[in-house]
């Protein structure tokens, strides 16, 4: 497949801002990505190859974006501790908590993820939680990106330099008016675009500078 046939399959799936990240990690380690249905026990799960057969990483079809791509990291972490490692290391043990910690600060670093989740990932990797569910903080803002739709405001009436979203992930920053119109400034690429007043967007906290 080509990065182009990959980018529309996991544009469905992830956050946009995340793709060039997640792409280059599957193609780095090789990891074998299976879209499941949904399962109520789980987000994702990770079966280590045998007999020649590649591991394969499943996740659940109906996350919302930024769930998705944790679950992914999630996954991930354990495939490359399992190469390192294999039986050695223990499935959520110090050596996967360190892996998962570091897949995921680039796309913190990145503003993928909206400021309150990305504080939550930004802990020290001795107290992050193996799971969106084990973190019962994390598990509630996740949940909030659940239904974007209830969340959604009219772009006019955000103040000026509100944050805000699109149902995508992709966010952005309200700056003046241009005629009838609204200039914006996306975060991930700093390049500014002009939206409609009554776009509907997902209102966010204003992320603290981490630069
Ligand atoms: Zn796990």
């Amino acid at each position: 497949m080509t990065k182009e046939q990959y980018r529309a399959i996991l544009l469905k799936y992830i956050p946009e801002s995340a793709f060039d990240q997640v792409y280059a990690l599957m193609i780095r380690h090789g990891l074998h990505i299976v879209v499941s249905r949904h399962r109520k026990s789980k987000h994702g799960d990770f079966r280590p190859g045998v007999k020649g057969k590649p591991s394969v990483i499943t996740i659940n079809y109906n996350l919302n974006p930024f769930a998705f791509l944790i679950t992914l990291l999630h996954e991930a972490a354990h495939q490359l501790v399992w190469e390192k490692y294999k039986r050695s290391a223990s499935p959520h043990g110090s050596e996967w908590k360190k892996v998962f910690h570091q897949l995921l600060q680039p796309f913190v670093a990145q503003n993928v993820f909206p400021a309150p989740i990305a504080a939550q990932l930004e802990q020290d990797h001795q107290s992050i939680k193996y799971s969106t569910s084990a973190d019962v903080v994390l598990a509630r803002q996740l949940k909030e990106y659940d239904n974007p739709k209830q969340g959604m405001v009219l772009l006019e009436t955000l103040p000026e330099n509100a944050h805000f979203m699109l149902p995508d992930g992709m966010q952005f920053i309200k700056l003046q008016r241009r005629r009838k119109n609204f200039l914006c400034l996306k975060v991930v690429n700093q390049r500014q675009y002009i939206f409609n007043p009554l776009a509907e967007v997902i209102a966010l906290e204003q992320p603290k500078d981490n630069k």
